[in-house]
């Protein structure tokens, strides 16, 4: 009964109208380093409202760790970044070695994160998992957060596992639910760590196919993803990166045909 009162509901909007009209996400000049290593040497990126950027590059270019000072789980170690033309995270400096990490973290929220191993609460239902943060953040009646819930995992093809545990599912489901869950705080923008490296390789296009559906709602997203002809058919922009620098940030077609030969090699290397 549920599952028919759910699905003939009309659909949410599943992310906020932004009230910005310049980049929804400005990464400035970002540095870390791990251990004296330079991980990522000044990259800027700059990501419009509803656009789709994927960022490719080989292993141990940076992709994640960029990615993750883009939400705050990483400390900057210089840089800065403005969310909808807010300041976000950034170093402050005071005199020649005190630095300080500044996180706005109210604006946090309006982060979605998709991890590869899903990260789901395991001791908490595929409902709760969705309801705990909007819930603490009061962001809705129990009732219509329960309801925004059942309509994002109808979204996502999991409606009917509504009340299982993660260890219920497939690796496929849990990040779907994963994906939902996050969509549950409204994001103004989701960030997706390689979510189908973690998965079995039959479970892999079910959820790329439910990425692509919300791409072509006009969410903004970034999408680090091994997933080449993914990557090339959904997104706006392609990032390519390789130690640690963004190389090439363009057009899926002008990076596919643009004679980089760094580029070249790395996509016959992963085809
Ligand atoms: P990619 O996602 O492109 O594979 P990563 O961002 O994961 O690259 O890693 C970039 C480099 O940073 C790698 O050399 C990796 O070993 C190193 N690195 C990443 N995270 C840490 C960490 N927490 N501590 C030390 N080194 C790290």
């Amino acid at each position: 009964e549920l599952i028919e009162q759910v699905k003939s509901a009309p659909a949410p909007a599943v992310s906020q109208a932004p009230s910005f009209d310049g980049p929804a996400l400005q990464a400035s000049k970002l540095h870390k380093a791990f251990n004296n290593v330079e991980v990522l040497g000044s990259v800027n990126l700059s990501i419009n409202s509803g656009e789709v950027v994927s960022v490719i590059g080989p292993s141990g270019s940076g992709k994640t760790t960029l990615i993750r000072l883009m939400n705050g789980l990483e400390q900057l170690d210089n840089g800065e970044i403005h969310l909808n033309g807010q300041s976000f995270l950034k170093l402050l400096r005071h005199g020649p070695d005190k630095t300080k990490f500044v996180e706005q973290s109210s604006l946090r929220r309006n982060i979605g994160m998709v991890f590869q191993s899903f990260n789901l609460f395991p001791h908490l239902t595929v409902l709760e998992n969705l309801m705990l943060a909007p819930r603490y953040h009061k962001m809705g009646s129990r009732k219509e957060l329960e309801m925004q819930a059942f309509q994002l995992l109808n979204k996502v093809g999991m409606l009917e596992h509504v009340w299982k545990y993660p260890h219920q599912l497939s690796g496929g489901q849990q990040q779907r639910v994963a994906i939902a869950r996050a969509l549950m705080m409204r994001p103004q923008i989701m960030l997706f760590d390689e979510p189908t490296s973690a998965l079995d390789p039959e479970k892999v296009n079910e959820v790329l196919q439910v990425i692509e559906d919300l791409a072509q709602e006009g969410i903004t997203m970034v999408i680090v993803t091994h997933e080449m002809n993914f990557a090339f058919k959904v997104s706006d922009r392609v990032v390519f990166m390789e130690q640690g620098r963004i190389v090439c940030d363009d057009a899926p077609a002008v990076l596919r045909e643009g004679n980089n030969p760094r580029i070249e090699a790395f996509l016959k290397d992963v085809s």
